[in-house]
C-alpha cells in the first residue's frame, strides 16, 4: 500500500471513531488529496456557518488562519457569546493569508480615528472583508461596522451608503473598488488609504469627496491578473464566458462577463447548459476541480496558486487526529471575541 493511501486509511479509521463529535472542513482552494478527507467543502463563511451549527466538539479546519479564526469566533455562545463551545484546529498552523496580514487592528483603529476626525459631520462605518484577522474584525465591530464576503459585499456596502454613512473598507482595495464600480459610482468616489504613509497619504479634499476609503491591501494571487491575460485567454477560447473573482484589479475585472465570489463562480458553472464553455479567473485548485464537471468546458484565465492554501496535507490532518497537538489549536484571544463576533453577526443580519 502506498504512503498516501495508508495515510488516508488511518484518517478514515480515526474519523469513524469520532462520529458526529468531529467535523473536518476544507476550503475550495485545498488540494484534492485534502478535499478527499473532508466532511464538507465550501467557501470560508459557508464553512464557519456549518461549524457553528454542528454538534461536533472538535473541528479541523483545512484552510488559512482567518478562516479557522472565523469558525472559532462563531463557535462561541452563552451570555454575550463568551463561552467556548468547541475547539477548532488548523492542521497547517503556519498557513496565513498575505492579504489579511496587510491590515492590523492597531492600523485600522488609527485610520478610523484620523478619518473620523477629518469628517466630524459624518458617520464613518468600517466594513471588513471576512478575509481579515480577528483583531481587525474586532475593531470593525467596536465601531459599529460589519464584515462582508465577496458574495454579499455589494449588499453590505449599499446598505451603509444608503444610510448616508461613509465607509472605511479593509483590507482588499480591489474588492471594494469593483463593488463601487458595479454599483455605478465614479472612480473618485473611492480614495486609497496608504497604510505606510502618515494620514494615509490623503488630502482633506480627497477624504471629503470620497464615499468609500479603501485600505491599500490586496490578494497577491488574484491581483496578479493583467489585462493581457484576458486578451490571451479570449483569443485562445473564443465564445467562452469569462468569470473572474472580484479580488482581481478593476481594470481586469471590468473585462469579465461576470465577476463572482468563489461560490458564485461554482454556481454559475453548475447552472449553465451542457456544452457551455468558461474561462475562470480564480485559484487553480478550484479551477482544476471544475474541469472535472461533465459536459462543461473550463479553462483557467491563467493558472494561479495560493501557496498558503497549499500548505495543508493529509499527513498534517492525521497528525492532528493522532496527537491533538496544541500547536494546531486555534485560540482567538477572548477579549476580541464579543466585538469580532458582532462584526460577523451584523453582516449575517443584513
Ligand atoms: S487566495 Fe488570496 S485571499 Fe485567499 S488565502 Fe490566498 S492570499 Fe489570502
Amino acid at each position: 500500500m502506498s504512503h498516501a493511501s495508508e495515510c488516508l486509511e488511518k484518517i478514515a479509521a480515526q474519523r469513524a471513531q469520532w462520529g458526529d463529535k468531529l467535523l473536518i472542513l476544507g476550503h475550495h482552494y485545498q488540494d484534492a488529496s485534502v478535499v478527499a478527507c473532508c466532511d464538507a467543502v465550501g467557501d470560508s463563511l459557508e464553512l464557519s456557518r456549518i461549524a457553528a451549527a454542528s454538534n461536533a466538539d472538535r473541528i479541523i479546519f483545512c484552510g488559512v488562519r482567518f478562516m479557522a479564526e472565523t469558525a472559532e469566533i462563531l463557535c462561541y455562545d452563552g451570555a454575550e457569546g463568551r463561552q467556548r463551545r468547541r475547539s477548532v484546529w488548523q492542521p497547517a498552523p503556519n498557513a496565513g493569508c498575505p492579504m489579511a496580514d496587510m491590515a492590523t487592528g492597531e492600523g485600522l483603529e488609527a485610520a478610523w480615528q484620523t478619518l473620523q476626525k477629518a469628517l466630524p459631520e459624518d458617520v464613518l462605518t468600517p466594513v471588513v472583508y471576512v478575509n481579515s484577522n480577528a483583531e481587525v474584525k474586532a475593531v470593525c465591530g467596536k465601531h459599529g461596522g460589519a464584515a462582508c464576503t465577496s458574495g454579499n459585499g455589494h449588499h453590505v456596502v449599499k446598505h451603509f451608503l444608503a444610510l448616508g454613512h461613509r465607509i472605511l473598507f479593509a483590507p482588499d482595495q480591489h474588492l471594494c473598488t469593483n463593488i463601487m464600480r458595479e454599483l455605478g459610482y465614479p472612480p473618485e468616489a473611492v480614495a486609497l488609504w496608504h497604510r505606510d504613509i502618515p494620514g494615509g497619504g490623503l488630502s482633506e479634499e480627497q477624504i471629503r469627496s470620497a464615499r468609500l476609503i479603501a485600505w491599500d491591501g490586496c490578494c497577491p494571487i488574484h491581483a496578479s491578473y493583467t489585462t493581457s491575460d484576458v486578451t490571451i485567454a479570449r483569443k485562445a477560447h473564443p465564445g467562452a464566458e469569462l468569470l473572474i473573482h472580484p479580488e482581481a484589479p478593476s481594470a481586469v475585472a471590468s473585462l469579465a462577463d461576470k465577476t463572482g465570489s468563489t461560490k458564485g463562480i461554482i454556481e454559475a458553472i453548475h447552472r449553465a447548459e451542457p456544452g457551455s464553455s468558461f474561462i475562470v479567473g480564480t485559484e487553480d485548485h478550484l479551477v482544476e476541480r471544475l474541469k472535472q464537471l461533465p459536459g462543461k468546458e473550463i479553462h483557467a484565465l491563467r493558472p494561479i496558486l495560493c501557496e498558503d492554501m497549499g500548505l495543508t496535507t493529509p499527513e498534517q490532518i492525521l497528525h492532528v487526529l493522532e496527537t491533538w497537538d496544541e500547536a494546531c489549536r486555534v485560540r482567538v484571544p477572548e477579549e476580541l471575541i464579543p466585538d469580532a463576533r458582532a462584526c460577523v453577526e451584523r453582516m449575517l443580519a443584513l
